[in-house]
């Protein structure tokens, strides 16, 4: 079998699901395995389970071309393939460290099944170490088999973001491939020679240094954000505009302009748990990593303030009508993994409030994971939210938030209180409309 026949995904979730869709899209046979039996029935009807921009027709485009196929049987992913990238989820365990547990089935799970050479790649966000771990799992699995298989282990992080996942990965700032030899790196350096081809940077490391690329990306971006969150709320103290004071700033090529945006605080399926075993790999080793500890702590912190900023100007909470637009962790995507709006809205509850909300994607997730059993209710769109509101608070920075019909949101509000937590409004026009605006640090 050419190795790159045919290449297998195990987790078919945001990053599986997209990278399988891309792999097709370059032209690979691609198998995409998942345990959730539910999610391949779904998938090979044709139903897309995320909401990611492009994702369905991309998918459709390569099953049709019989390109890329969706299994629950992981003997058919491994045995099929010569290639085989791990997609699982890595989630927070109980002591902030990435619970590796999907990692280490279907590590497992490959090894009960591998009947020739396979590359094994690790595209999860995994803690360093993890890699040589699959290695010893698989290891053992085949001399409990009595077989003397070759395998290879790459460590292939992955850097997408959801809401640009598709443009991500076929147009990455850099790949990073941690190979053990040239073989392996070879056969994975192949797999990407389309962006090879583009003049995409790829970074050669060792298994350790690629693991750790991927935490310390994460945890340098999750330090910006809330080091430009905390100077917004020393802006809001001293009558500075910390739009002005980030753009001067992000004019500096040492400091550069992305990640410089205030706001409620970072969330989203990577950072909050990226950051925590960031920390906890560094107390490990002792080795401490404090910036970003005092990063997350502030983090909880920048939260927490925007309820207080919302009691400070409209008073006691109890009985208000609280209009929240937005509740993905951020736009462009479905995903409620720890989304700022989870501990806001409940906070606003507790106090006494009545929330209706709009998001364009989130709302089902939101139901099913963060508000089951709260009385929140669910709008069709962001008039239907600010209809008799006392206030109106943006949590997520979707496009359509961007031009409301203000008159109109006036209009059918009771009160006048605007919290534009993502400040995509310029405060002048919303208080000459005759709001009462509050943005972060401005
Ligand atoms: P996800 O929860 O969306 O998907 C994980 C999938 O793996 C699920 O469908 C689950 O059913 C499946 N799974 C679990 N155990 C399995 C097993 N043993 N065999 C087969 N399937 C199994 O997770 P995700 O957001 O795609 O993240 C996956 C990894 O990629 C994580 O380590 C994450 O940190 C990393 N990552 C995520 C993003 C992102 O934006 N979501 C970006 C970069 C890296």
């Amino acid at each position: 079998m050419n190795l790159m026949d045919s290449i297998s995904i195990i987790g078919t979730g945001y990053v599986g699901l997209v990278t399988g869709a891309c792999l097709s899209e370059f032209g690979m046979k691609v198998i995409c395995m998942d345990t959730d039996k539910l999610k391949i029935e779904a998938l090979n009807r044709g139903e897309i389970p995320i909401y990611e921009p492009g994702l369905a027709s991309l998918v459709a485009k390569n099953r049709s071309a019989g390109r890329l196929v969706f299994t629950s049987d992981p003997r058919k992913a491994v045995q099929r393939s010569g290639v085989i990238f791990i997609a699982v989820g890595t989630p927070i365990g109980e002591d902030g460290s990435a619970d590796l547990k999907h990692v280490l089935s279907a590590a497992a799970s490959i090894a009960d099944r591998m009947d020739d050479y396979k590359v094994i790649v690790t595209k999860s966000t995994v803690p360093v170490g993890t890699s040589r771990m699959v290695k010893k799992i698989i290891q053992e699995a085949l001399q409990r088999r009595e077989l003397q298989l070759e395998f290879d282990i790459v460590s292939n992080p992955e850097f997408l973001r959801e809401g640009s996942a598709i443009r991500d990965f076929m147009h990455p700032d850099r790949i990073v491939i941690g190979s053990e030899n040239e073989r392996a790196k070879n056969i994975i350096r192949d797999i990407y020679n389309v962006l090879y081809l583009i003049d995409t940077p790829f970074v050669f490391t060792s298994l350790e240094t690629a693991e750790l690329i991927k935490y310390a990306s994460n945890g340098f971006l999750a330090t910006k954000i809330t080091f430009i969150n905390e100077i917004a709320n020393l802006c809001e103290a001293v009558g500075a505009d910390v739009h002005d004071v980030a753009k001067a700033m992000g004019m500096d090529g040492r400091i550069g302009k992305y990640f410089l945006h205030p706001g409620p605080g970072f969330g989203g399926s990577c950072l909050p748990k990226d950051t925590k075993a960031l920390v906890k790999i560094g107390l490990e080793c002792n080795s401490p990593v404090s910036l970003v500890d005092s990063a997350i702590k502030a983090n909880e912190f920048q939260k927490r303030r925007m309820v207080g900023k919302i009691e400070r100007k409209i008073g006691d909470l109890k009985d208000k009508v609280i209009g929240v637009l937005g509740l993905a962790f951020k736009q462009g995507t479905d995903d409620m993994r720890e989304a700022v709006s989870i501990p806001i809205i409940l906070e606003l509850i507790e106090k006494g409030s009545r929330v209706k909300t709009y998001d364009p994607a989130a709302m089902a997730n939101a139901n099913k994971y963060a508000f089951a059993g709260f009385n929140i209710t669910y709008c069709e769109d962001e008039y239907e939210a600010a209809d008799g509101a006392d206030a109106l608070v943006i949590l997520t920075e979707w496009n359509q938030f961007r031009h409301l019909d203000l008159e109109r949101i006036k209009s059918i509000m009771k009160g006048r209180f605007f919290f534009d937590f993502r400040n995509i409004y310029e405060p002048g026009e919303l208080t000459t409309l005759g709001f009462i605006y509050e943005g972060v640090g401005r």
